[in-house]
């Protein structure tokens, strides 16, 4: 390989490295892991790839219709419906293959990135659909005025696709799950006569 070829070849190397995160993009919701660990990962997995000269190594984000969800890849979804509630709320659908469930718990919620005036950001959201909704998850997202992510799903139509990661959360709803604890903390108050 002559030098120019070398030059060419460590550019190409060199888009391809990870960017790293800005404060922004951290959704500040406590995920594992979380943008600053992905990064360090994404990073390791470049620095092997480049080192043995390998670009097959390097992680991609699948651009299909996934079904599963994954903590650490963005992952593409189809958006199929997006309905404008009330002049800031918007209920939007996303497409899972066939009559595929999204396996989320009540109680977890997932992280979407979006990119604004060419800065990366991330919130997380929690999806409102039934945990079992087969072939499509739903979220409900209010918009704010001045909010970064709020611009970007404000743009939103059918037909778009967003990136999610997830799930996140550990603390699960379980129906009557504190049924019975709070009958027993429960005591009449005294009477009281004037
Ligand atoms: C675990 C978790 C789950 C969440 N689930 C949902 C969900 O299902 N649906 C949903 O709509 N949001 C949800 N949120 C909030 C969401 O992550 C974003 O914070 C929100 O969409 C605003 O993001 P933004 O980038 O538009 O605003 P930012 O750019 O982060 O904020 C800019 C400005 O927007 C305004 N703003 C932002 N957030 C609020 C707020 N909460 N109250 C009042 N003003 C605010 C303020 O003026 C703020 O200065 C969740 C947050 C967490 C941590």
């Amino acid at each position: 390989m002559d030098q120019g070829e070398e030059g060419d070849e460590e550019e190409a190397w060199l888009r391809l490295r990870p960017v790293e995160p800005l404060p922004s993009q951290c959704c500040g919701s406590g995920c594992s892991p979380c943008v600053f660990d992905v990064y360090q990962r994404d990073l390791a997995r470049w620095e092997a790839a480049r080192a043995s000269k390998d670009r097959s190594l390097l992680s991609r984000e699948r651009h299909s219709c996934p079904s599963k969800l994954s903590p650490e890849t963005f992952l593409a979804f189809l958006i199929s419906a997006v309905d404008r509630l009330t002049k800031d709320t918007y209920l939007v659908r996303f497409a899972l293959p066939g009559n595929s469930q999204l396996g989320l718990r009540p109680g977890q919620h997932l992280i979407l990135r979006g990119t604004v005036d060419d800065l990366e950001i991330q919130r997380a959201y929690t999806p409102i659909s039934p945990a079992n909704a087969e072939g499509y998850f739903e979220v409900l997202i209010k918009c704010y005025q001045t909010g970064l992510m709020s611009r970007y799903v404000r743009s939103w139509k059918a037909g778009d696709t967003a990136f999610w990661r997830g799930p996140f959360g550990g603390f699960f709803y379980k129906p009557n799950q504190f049924h019975g604890s709070f009958a027993r903390l429960w005591k009449p108050l005294p009477k009281y006569t004037l």
